[in-house]
């Protein structure tokens, strides 16, 4: 059994390298604490899938070492390891019945017939698909094939559980809605999971923490709000929710506040985050929703920027607005719709700001 104060997975100092020459994973280092839900982000190729199959003991890391429950991992076989897997395929074996495929896992382990009968139906009853037991996999929906592949992995009452994009074949209501009962199985039963998806959304509304992935390495590893109002750097900010860059050079910096001189000549307001003295080049990033058309909500001696507008839209609870800022035509604004919200028109030219505290400057 876990030891509470012991993470429960741990990567040390991992890499891998498939053809000998290219590491797809990076020295990786990561702990994941007893009964988290933690989630594997990143776009395609970034190594996610090959970290999960190298904890799950179908690939061994080139170099480094990983700790289950304080043990390296080679050393417990696999069966032994308590691991259950969901991956997007979810391959029930399609000529047994829905109560026999959750069975065989039982089987496997050496189970007597008793026991199994009582596992599967409460399996069944916590994916609430007791009524399904005798049907093949064929007779149900991608959304039910989806919840037994769930059952069949937690039928074993698995410490860890590892999930590759599981979500993936569903469509979006029926993903929202398995989102919120996989969570909720995972805290319920106290299980440690390991989830893995490119879908921020997903990530953002699933985790306890999240390691953001992007060639082979973690880039930022925390909880989801940190991770969308604190990113790191420039690829997490970018990958993680809307974001607008400004590229430039940092001009001065004073305390939790610095000035950046924009490629355009322009000067701006940031909370330096990676960047050090004048001189560093950044990207700064701003959330659009966290720009300020109304120049009375800002300091008196904050910097404003000439923005011209190029598309507005309408989209009910929000306004929508896409601007030029500074050389780039892509700069997003959102604001809410309010009484007193602006309509602005195409081609009108306005002055926008932030507080210096929603604007990262971030290394470039
Ligand atoms: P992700 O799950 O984030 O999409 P993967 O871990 O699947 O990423 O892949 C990381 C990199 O390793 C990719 O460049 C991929 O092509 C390569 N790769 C993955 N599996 C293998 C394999 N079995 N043999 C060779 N290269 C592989
Ligand atoms: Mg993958």
């Amino acid at each position: 059994m876990a030891d509470g104060n012991q993470p429960f997975v741990q990567f040390k100092n991992v890499q891998k390298t498939y053809d000998g020459e290219i590491l797809v994973v990076k020295n990786l280092n990561l702990d994941i604490a007893n009964g988290e839900f933690l989630t594997m982000l990143g776009p395609s190729g970034s190594g996610k899938t090959t970290c999960l199959m190298m904890l799950a003991g179908f690939e061994t890391a080139t170099h480094g070492e990983i700790l289950l429950d304080s043990k390296p991992i080679n050393r417990i076989p696999p069966h032994k390891r308590g691991i259950g897997m969901v991956f997007q395929n979810y391959a029930l074996f399609p000529h047994m019945t829905v109560a026999e495929n959750l069975s065989f896992p039982l089987e496997v382990r050496k189970m007597n017939k008793a026991d199994r009968e009582a596992k599967v139906a409460r399996a069944l009853d916590m994916v609430k698909m007791s009524e399904f037991g005798g049907r093949r996999p064929a007779q149900l929906s991608g959304g039910q094939q989806q919840r037994i592949a769930l059952a069949r992995a937690l039928v074993f009452e698995p410490e860890l559980v590892l999930m590759d994009e599981p979500l993936g074949a569903l469509d979006k209501q029926l993903r929202e809605h398995m989102q919120f009962e996989i969570t909720n199985l995972a805290h319920d039963l106290g299980i440690t999971t390991v989830y893995v998806t490119h879908d921020q959304t997903e990530a953002l509304t699933m985790s306890d923490q999240i390691a953001v992935f992007n060639d082979g390495k973690i880039q930022q590893l925390a909880k989801p709000a940190d991770l969308y109002e604190r990113p790191e750097n420039a690829f997490v900010a970018q990958f993680i929710g809307e974001n607008n860059t400004l590229e430039g050079v940092v001009k001065s910096i004073d305390g939790e506040t610095c000035v950046v001189t924009l490629d355009d000549g322009s000067e701006i307001d940031a909370k330096p985050v990676n960047v050090s003295k004048p001189g560093d080049r950044t990207l700064v990033s701003i959330r659009p929703e966290r720009v300020e058309f109304n120049k009375d909500r800002l300091h008196a001696d904050a910097h404003t920027l000439k923005a011209k507008v190029k598309e507005f839209f309408y989209m009910g609870d929000i306004f929508r607005f896409r601007l030029s800022v500074a050389g780039n035509d892509e700069f997003i604004v959102k604001a809410r719709n309010a009484p007193d919200a602006v309509r602005l028109k195409p081609g009108e030219e306005i002055e926008i700001g932030w507080l210096p505290a929603d604007c990262r400057a971030l290394d470039a």
